[in-house]
C-alpha cells in the first residue's frame, strides 16, 4: 500500500485532471490517493465508475488563526454535507471578490484583462496561482514565484488578504460530515516551535483529528518535531505531495519523504471513520 493524502485538480490551482492524477499515480506506484482540492469538490462529482485504485475524497480549506493563514484538509468527506457545501460556496464567493479587487489594483497599475483571462478557466475555487498564471503569461514576471513576491504576497503592490473562515468553522464543516481533519504543511506557516504547538492544541480543541507529517521538502528536523507533536498530543499522522503541476519537475504524486516505520501506528488510516469501501492500513 502505498497512499498519498493530498493533490489538487483543474478545479482549483492544480494543473490537470482527475485522470491524468490517477494516470501518474498509478505509474507511481500510489494505491490510494485523495484529491483534495482548495475550498471545492466538484472533482468528485466529475469522477464516475470503477477507477483503477483507491480515490479518497478529499479538500483543502483555507481558514484564518489569530494572524495566519492556514490549510485544513478533509479526508473521506460527503461533498453534500449542507454545512461543508455552504462553507464552500461562501469560500469560493470570497475568492472571487478577491480577484475582484486584485484586477482593480492592477488596473491602477496598468495592467488589464485579469477578469476575462479568470473566467475562461475551468477553476471554480479562483486562487492567487491564477493570477500568477496570468501575469507570467502576460510577461510582468518570469516566474510566478516572482509574481508572489513583486505583487500578490502582504508586501506586494497588488495584495488582497482574505477573509477566511475560522480554524474551528473549517473542522467543524469537515468533521461534522463524517471527515477527518487534517492540519496540512504545518511547517510552512512560519511560525515557531511554541506557536507551532498552541497551534496544534486549538486544532485538536477544534476537533481536528491529523497532522501532515510529511511532504516534499520538509526537513528531516521539522518531520521529527511534527511527528513527536502529533502522536504526544494524540492525533493521527498523514502526509501527501501536495501536487499541482507536472512541469514543476520538483514534485510527482505520491512523491514525498517516507514516514519512519515506527509511525505506521499512529497513521490517519487507523481513524475509525475510514468507510468501510476504503481498506484500513494492514499491511
Ligand atoms: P490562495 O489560496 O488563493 O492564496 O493561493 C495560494 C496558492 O498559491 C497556494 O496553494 C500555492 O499553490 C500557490 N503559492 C503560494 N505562494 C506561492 C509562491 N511564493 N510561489 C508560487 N506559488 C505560490
Ligand atoms: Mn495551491
Ligand atoms: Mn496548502
Ligand atoms: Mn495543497
Amino acid at each position: 500500500m502505498k497512499a498519498d493524502l493530498h493533490c489538487h485538480s483543474h478545479f482549483s490551482d492544480g494543473k490537470h485532471t482527475a485522470n491524468f492524477l490517477i494516470e501518474r499515480a498509478l505509474t507511481n506506484d500510489v494505491t490510494h490517493l485523495a484529491l483534495t482540492d482548495h475550498d471545492c469538490t466538484n472533482v468528485h462529482e466529475n469522477l464516475q465508475g470503477s477507477q483503477p485504485l483507491s480515490i479518497i475524497k478529499g479538500v483543502e480549506i483555507s481558514c484564518a488563526w489569530q494572524n495566519h493563514e492556514l490549510h485544513i484538509v478533509g479526508l473521506s468527506i460527503n461533498p453534500q454535507h449542507a454545512q461543508l457545501e455552504n462553507l464552500l460556496s461562501c469560500q469560493q464567493e470570497k475568492r472571487r471578490q478577491r480577484v475582484r479587487e486584485i484586477d482593480a489594483k492592477l488596473v491602477k497599475i496598468g495592467i488589464q484583462g485579469l477578469l476575462p483571462y479568470m473566467s475562461d478557466l475551468s477553476a471554480v475555487a479562483q486562487t492567487r496561482s491564477h493570477v500568477a498564471d496570468f501575469l507570467v503569461q502576460r510577461q510582468f514576471c518570469t516566474t510566478r514565484k516572482k509574481v508572489f513576491k513583486q505583487y500578490l504576497n502582504k508586501s506586494g503592490n497588488a495584495y488582497v488578504g482574505a477573509l477566511w473562515c475560522s480554524l474551528e468553522a473549517a473542522v467543524d464543516a469537515i468533521t461534522s460530515g463524517g471527515g477527518i481533519a487534517v492540519l496540512a504543511h504545518p511547517g510552512r506557516y512560519g511560525i515557531n516551535r511554541t506557536k507551532l504547538s498552541y497551534l496544534v492544541d486549538a486544532f485538536k480543541e477544534a476537533g481536528g483529528h491529523a497532522l501532515e507529517c510529511t511532504y516534499p521538502s520538509i526537513a528531516a528536523e521539522m518531520q521529527a518535531d511534527l511527528l513527536k507533536l502529533a502522536i504526544g498530543k494524540g492525533l493521527y499522522v498523514s502526509g501527501g505531495s501536495d501536487f499541482h503541476d507536472a512541469s514543476a519537475t520538483w514534485t510527482d504524486v505520491g512523491k514525498f519523504p517516507p514516514l519512519p516505520k515506527n509511525t505506521d501506528q499512529f497513521s490517519v488510516w487507523r481513524h475509525p471513520s475510514w468507510s468501510a469501501t476504503t481498506p484500513a492500513l494492514t499491511a
